[in-house]
């Protein structure tokens, strides 16, 4: 079955070909220029490939940067809608792509619900109905799998905004132009670029904004822990890279700071001993995303085929 993807970032679009194995026959990378050029550039790859493979696509995902709309009711499902991005603000991309391929099914969700989805068919969240991913790079977003399928509610998960409580002496104000010191605000690349004026990327391994961004996002873990009880949280992204320290060092800050923050108080085996199996970094790595977008392709595939037991059913929403 001939699946295909795209990865809408801020900067570029991954449009890939694949099929329902995770792997990837083709891929292409557009730059993210205005919405007609970008979109139709898209369109055209697929179409090539289409030709090319001389088999017809079974359905197209697409895993966004947002916001989007994701409520199937509304007229703007399938925007991208108040982004600052230039020329970007209520852009319909589900639209442009589905007047392209009339007969195909459209999956269409967050850039991170799209990692999780790839994590939870192929990578590190497989076989497991309750998981959390989070990327933490340009901004944090976590996309939350419960029950096999992505929680969306009343929009979509924005765990990034979560506010921490701030470590004693530390004057830092956040970036969030909305609630200042939310993790996001603490915690995101262009806050450690703030606070100590390098890029993570080149963040000494011993400079002090390691532990204490380790330890706000451990307090951030252990609130979703409690808050959404997931099987094991998926930590991906720049940031835990964590520049010259390394994503090990990094993981293992923070995954002492939340066995600290839970203070013993839920007894279960996930969460005893050194927390390695618990908190973990994607399988997928960098794939994560445009094989999420595959997986949301399949998923939508599959909903065509059958509406009423589908993994991701919209009228749950
Ligand atoms: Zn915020």
């Amino acid at each position: 079955m001939l699946l295909g993807g795209i990865e809408g970032g801020g900067t570029k679009f991954v449009c890939a070909v694949g099929d329902e194995t995770g792997r990837i026959h083709q891929w292409v990378r557009i730059p993210t220029i205005d919405p007609a050029h970008t979109l139709d550039a898209a369109i055209t790859f697929f179409k090539k490939q289409e030709v090319l493979r001389s088999e017809p696509l079974a359905a197209i995902g697409i895993g966004m940067f947002g916001p989007v709309d994701l409520n199937p009711a509304s007229e703007h499902y399938g925007y991208i809608t108040t982004t600052p991005k230039p020329g970007w603000a209520f852009t319909d991309v589900v639209g442009p792509v589905q007047k392209a391929f009339p007969d195909l099914p459209v999956g269409f969700d967050t850039d991170v619900n799209a990692a999780a989805m790839g994590e939870h068919r192929w990578g590190a969240g497989r076989s497991l109905g309750d998981f959390v991913y989070i990327t933490m790079g340009t901004g944090i977003g976590a996309g939350v799998m419960a029950g096999g399928k992505l929680l969306h509610g009343l929009v979509h998960p924005e765990a990034g905004h979560l506010r921490i409580p701030r470590l004693p002496g530390d004057a830092f104000p956040g970036i969030c132009p909305f609630h200042g010191d939310c993790w996001e605000g603490l915690c995101s690349g262009p806050a450690i670029l703030k606070r100590t004026g390098i890029p993570a990327e080149d963040l000494p391994g011993n400079h002090e904004a390691w532990p204490l961004t380790a330890r706000y996002t451990a307090i951030a873990l252990a609130d979703l822990v409690c808050a959404l009880s997931p099987r094991r949280i998926i930590l991906g992204g720049s940031v835990p890279r964590a520049g010259l320290l390394g994503r090990d060092r990094f993981l293992a800050m923070v995954r002492n700071g939340v066995r600290e923050a839970l203070g013993g108080y839920i007894s279960v085996p996930e969460l005893s001993g050194d927390l390695s199996g618990y908190i973990i970094p994607p399988l997928l790595e960098e794939n994560a995303g445009i094989c999420g977008a595959l997986a949301l392709a399949e998923t939508a595939w599959e909903e065509d085929r059958h509406p009423t037991d589908s993994r991701n059913d919209v009228s749950s929403r």
